[in-house]
């Protein structure tokens, strides 16, 4: 179904909003790779630089390890390099922008055509985000949880081999992250509360948002996010 995408009936200038853990980052990747678009995410680039122990990734793991947010004006460089570099025919940012101050330097460089805002309960995103398991190779994210409950049905995403990464082979390199602890999960919630829920309302003025609450795994709620991503 992927391969049959015509891209001139899609919007390609597209934002995923949603609370940490709600899955931006599947429904991105995938929808990226349907759209042959790149998937541009400030977490994984600020993840890159700590794992490197940079300058740059020593800060930020001052913000990150609390489940902070990193000051603007460094992720909003970050993203106008990724723009400049890979984004000039199209991209889906996961993870920017968090903060009023970073939508409207996002309005001063491009226009957003289309805003997906992934919804989910904060007990469920909990239960979620803390059964995630990342490759400390590679980067790709697996879930060891069955969550099923009020009408939610969300099958675990495992390796297919056990203990081996599906995408890059290493054997033994699933680890979770240290954000994805219980303690700091709630407070990058309280934190997505106070700073990046008011997006919402900031883009809902323009017409462009469209919520997709997140019933189910993302292989079998693709198709459903991908209408959103239609040109009207
Ligand atoms: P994520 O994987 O998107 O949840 O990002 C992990 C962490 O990186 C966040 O908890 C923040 O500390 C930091 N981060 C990622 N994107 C941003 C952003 N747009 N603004 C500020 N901090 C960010």
């Amino acid at each position: 179904m992927l391969a049959q995408i015509t891209k001139r009936f899609f919007h390609n200038k597209i934002i995923l909003l949603g609370a940490p853990g709600v899955g931006k980052g599947s429904y991105a990747s995938r929808a990226a790779k349907a759209l042959n678009i790149p998937h541009l995410t400030t977490g994984d680039f600020i993840r890159k630089e700590i794992a490197e122990q940079t300058e740059l990734g020593k800060e930020f793991q001052s913000y990150t390890s609390s489940g902070k947010l990193v000051p603007d004006k460094l992720v909003i460089d970050i993203v106008k390099n990724a723009l400049n570099n890979e984004g000039k025919n199209g991209f889906i940012l996961d993870g920017f922008p968090r903060t009023i101050p970073q939508a409207k330097a996002l309005d001063e460089i491009i226009s957003i055509e289309r805003v997906i805002n992934l919804t989910q309960k904060e007990e469920i995103i909990v239960q979620k985000v803390s059964s995630r398991r990342v490759c400390s190779n590679c980067g790709h994210t697996y879930n060891l949880a069955h969550i099923k409950q009020d009408g939610i049905d969300m099958p675990p995403l495992l390796p297919k081999i056990e203990n081996t990464c599906d995408t890059c082979g290493k054997e033994n390199t699933l680890e979770q992250r240290e954000d994805d602890k219980e303690e700091v999960v709630r407070h990058r919630l309280k934190v997505y509360r106070e700073q990046t829920e008011p997006l919402i309302k900031y883009y809902e003025n323009r017409g462009i948002v469209r919520n997709f609450p997140v019933t189910g795994g993302v292989k079998a709620l693709l198709p459903q996010f991908l209408e959103l991503l239609k040109k009207d």
